[in-house]
């Protein structure tokens, strides 16, 4: 079965279309975590950020970047976060690769980022930057 993003690009659901070219589809998220909260979806499917090609990746963070510009320019915005999620431990509901681009206003409640300090004392750090190294593919 299609995936919602999927059955968007294909014109079967109706969405508020911010931008789209011949490999990218940005669309205004339907929760409006902040005004103006874009989408930014490849229109070949793939199911997250680790999984996509590089070219798919570069073209989808390419237009997240003008569409940041734009929610500063036109919006007012005062920042922007970035973010994609990867899994649903990490918050991801529809498995097709996508990008949120989310305008700050400074009095923002509907969107939070903390990130707590943890006790570190017994984490070997230069030992577990050698496991992640190890895993870095070419
Ligand atoms: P995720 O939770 O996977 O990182 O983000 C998925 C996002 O898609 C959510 O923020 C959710 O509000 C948005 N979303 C889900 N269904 C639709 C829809 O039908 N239309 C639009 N525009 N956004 C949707």
């Amino acid at each position: 079965m299609k995936d919602i993003f999927c059955r968007i690009i294909d014109g079967e659901i109706p969405c508020a279309k911010v931008y789209e070219d011949d490999d990218v589809l940005a669309i205004l998220d339907i929760s409006q975590t902040t005004k103006g909260h874009t989408l930014v979806i490849p229109k070949a499917h793939c199911s997250d950020f680790l999984s996509a090609p590089k070219e798919t990746i570069d073209k989808v963070f390419a237009v997240a970047q003008r569409i940041g510009q734009a929610q500063i320019s036109m919006l007012g915005a005062k920042g922007v976060n970035i973010l994609s999620n990867v899994g649903s431990e990490a918050g991801q509901s529809v498995p097709h690769f996508h990008v949120h681009v989310i305008p700050r206003y400074g009095k923002d409640s509907g969107f939070q980022v903390t990130m707590k300090e943890q006790d570190i004392s017994s984490v070997d750090l230069p030992r577990l930057a050698c496991v992640i190294k190890e895993g870095i593919k070419e």
